[in-house]
């Protein structure tokens, strides 16, 4: 007899058999195969689920592979030795192999919402129940566990909630995800608002997800997130922090930027940005289009992006608001442009909480402005020694394509990166003295006459 029959819940799928869909195992991450032959062996049952299951059905390649099982967590905590039990909301098993980790979670139930605690009740103080919801209807815990089918209806999106299995090859659909993905669109599982309200986060992924995969967001799913957007204030900035790198850096931030400024979840993130966008126009806004540009290009050649470049491109048009605003004053240029930097990044700070290393890199990258714009030899020398040179100049490069007139710079520094040694020599010979080193004139020693 099948196995997989044995398993509660599982007769409430519809099951696509492996003639009727694209899923193959050698597309799929090997570890994430082994696993999976790992856990029949020892008399469980693993699926693929999620992200790895949705992209390959349409025929992309999954960023990686999650797994759904009826073991416990402490049952795999037992069968696999790289196995780390992460989170105390939300138990969940990370299996290491080398850099790919393979996310594992027990199947879970929906929630006892008879277990409710009030907002205001500390966190600590409910660590020892297994399931609770804050008055809002925000989960807080999430560590009841169920059968599959269950399971399928507490994940978020029909396209999100469909499972593969070795065992005959097949794909268990407890929703509508199949029809969903045929129909391109997001549909969120159960009651929309009700589950914005269990977790906000969800309408950040709605976005998200309509945006890398150019779904629509189906109308009852749409419909509440204007309204609900402000739920996301009960997040941690931290999270939220995971979710606008997620966002956008994720291959196609123009769209989903796009989409963030439609819908008013995106004011929650990057109110900053967004506010500055609608105030300003000309080349600060079309610098953050063509940073976001040409983010997805990056993704799309396999190179990297850094959080602190994003920022800096996206802060860009704040900052400009910040320094006109500060104009009629007559203090130290650099004084005021450091108090604006870090007012902007701290007004960033209450969003997001983007890490320091990144916040400190984003002010070096417009520090750094300046002196590549500024045409003096001690600049030159010193920017360019920079560690953080290289994005400083890319940053420039993109202002001069955004429309901003600065005299030929960009092109002077690639000219100069490319040179030898006598070329570079000679380019910084050619730059005027800085004009703030007017020759000192010496004290003479009080010896100096004897
Ligand atoms: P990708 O990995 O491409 O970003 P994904 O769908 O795999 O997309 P993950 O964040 O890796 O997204 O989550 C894996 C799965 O866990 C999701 O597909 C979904 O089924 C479930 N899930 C994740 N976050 C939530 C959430 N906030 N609420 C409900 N289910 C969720
Ligand atoms: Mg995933």
């Amino acid at each position: 007899m099948n196995q997989q029959l044995l398993l509660a819940g599982i007769e409430k799928a519809t099951v696509i058999g492996r003639d009727n869909h694209p899923i193959s195992r050698k597309n799929i991450s090997p570890n994430a195969v082994k696993v999976l032959y790992k856990l029949a062996e020892a008399g469980y049952h693993g699926f693929l689920v999620g992200g790895g299951v949705r992209d390959l059905l349409l025929n992309k390649r999954p960023k990686d592979f999650d797994i759904a099982t009826d073991a416990s967590p402490e049952q795999l905590k037992s069968l696999f030795r790289n196995a780390r039990i992460i989170g105390r909301r939300f138990k969940i098993i990370h299996l290491r192999f080398g850099r790919e980790i393979i996310e594992v979670t027990t199947f879970r139930a929906p929630h006892d919402t008879h277990n409710e605690i009030a907002d205001h009740v500390p966190r600590r103080r409910i660590q020892n129940q297994e399931s609770a919801h804050s008055t809002s209807g925000m989960i807080l815990r999430d560590n009841v566990y169920g059968n599959i089918d269950e399971d399928a209806l507490r994940r978020d999106f029909t396209i999100n909630a469909l499972y593969y299995t070795i065992d005959n090859f097949l794909v268990l659909d407890f929703s509508t995800g199949i029809t969903d993905l045929q129909a391109k669109q997001i549909r969120i599982i159960g009651e929309p608002a009700e589950r914005y309200k269990e977790d906000p986060v969800r309408m950040l992924r709605a976005i998200r997800f309509a945006a890398k995969l150019g779904f629509s967001i189906e109308e009852k799913t749409l419909q509440p997130i204007n309204e609900l957007a402000h739920l996301l204030e009960s997040i941690s900035t931290a999270r939220l922090f995971d979710e606008t790198i997620k966002l956008l850096a994720g291959g196609h931030a123009v769209k989903t930027f796009e989409l963030l400024r439609l819908y008013k979840p995106g004011a929650y993130l990057l109110g900053p940005t967004l506010k500055a966008l609608e105030k300003l126009s000309g080349p600060a806004c079309k610098l953050v289009e063509l940073a976001l540009l040409n983010t997805d290009k990056r993704l799309a050649e396999d190179k990297s992006v850094t959080p602190a470049f994003l920022f800096a491109a996206l802060l860009w048009p704040v900052l400009q608001l910040r320094l006109q605003a500060q104009q009629s004053t007559t203090s130290n240029q650099h004084q005021l442009f450091q108090q604006a930097a870090q007012e902007v990044l701290t007004e960033q700070l209450q969003y997001t909480a983007v890490p320091k290393r990144f916040t400190i890199a984003a002010k070096e990258i417009w520090e750094l402005q300046f002196r590549l714009v500024r045409n003096n030899k001690r600049s030159v020398e010193s920017a360019f020694n920079h560690p953080r040179f290289r994005a400083a100049y890319d940053f420039l490069l993109l202002r001069e394509e955004a429309g901003e007139d600065l005299d030929g710079r960009g092109q002077w520094w690639t000219t100069f990166q490319i040179g030898d040694t006598n070329q570079k020599s000679e380019m910084v010979a050619s730059e005027p003295r800085p004009a703030s080193s007017k020759r000192r004139r010496r004290k003479p020693k009080a010896n100096a006459a004897s």
